[in-house]
């Protein structure tokens, strides 16, 4: 199975990406983890990468694609995988187009978490992650177990540096210009949930829309 997450940063793609993860028994693909990861070991994607995502600005189409067809030839993907930021522009999901053509693979479901602007503003502002595994947490609609600690590990949570407000309000702007023309690119195939709603139900619509 072959999920597509879309919706603005912050609309809990990469939340809902981990209850699909158990429920299907398939990963979760997140570019920005990727990317993350890569600028945390200086890699050399990584420091091509990092000046774009401090500013909140897209990294450049051709760097995201390679990154993604070798990410696609990983075992773990034979049964499928969760995409979670990524395709972000028209430039990248023709390039998806054209890696499936390849391989002879489609994606089943395309789900739009849609979230207005202002909401996703003060959400980002109670958001915590704990960085060597991606898990998000929010100090209000979903806190973890201790205050301030990851849940599995107990290490501690951090505030990513592109979750700053001057940060979000630029990704959203990114997000409606270049990210956003994807729904009417996958249009027939898009399933749009209401991601204002609580965690739960999010979660229950999106498992109905795949059922
Ligand atoms: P995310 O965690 O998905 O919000 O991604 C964090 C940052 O990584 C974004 O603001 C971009 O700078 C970069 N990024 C992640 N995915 C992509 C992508 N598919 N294309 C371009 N840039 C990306």
């Amino acid at each position: 199975m072959k999920i597509l997450l879309l919706g603005p940063p912050g609309g809990g793609k990469g939340t809902q990406s981990k209850f699909l993860m158990s429920k299907f028994n398939i990963p979760q693909i997140s570019t920005g983890d990727m990317l993350r990861s890569h600028v945390k070991n200086d890699t050399i994607l990584g420091q091509k990468a990092k000046k774009y995502m401090e500013k909140g600005e897209l990294v450049t189409d051709s760097l995201i694609l390679e990154m993604m067809e070798v990410r696609f030839k990983e075992k773990d993907c034979i049964n499928g995988f969760i995409l979670d930021g990524f395709p972000r522009t028209i430039k990248q999901a023709e390039g998806l187009d054209n890696l499936f053509k390849k391989s002879n693979q489609k994606l089943n479901h395309v789900i739009v978490i849609d979230v207005e602007d202002d909401e996703i503003v003060s959400r980002m502002s109670g958001r915590r992650v704990h960085p060597e595994s991606g898990r998000v947490y929010h100090i209000k609609y979903n806190p973890p177990i201790d205050e301030g600690k990851d849940d599995i590990t107990n290490e501690p949570l951090i505030i990513r540096d592109d979750d700053k407000e001057e940060t979000v309000r630029n990704r959203l702007l990114v997000y409606h210009n270049q990210t956003k023309p994807l729904i009417d690119y996958y249009n027939k195939n898009v399933i749009t949930i209401n991601g204002s709603q609580s965690i739960e139900k999010v979660k229950s619509n999106i498992i109905e829309s795949i059922n």
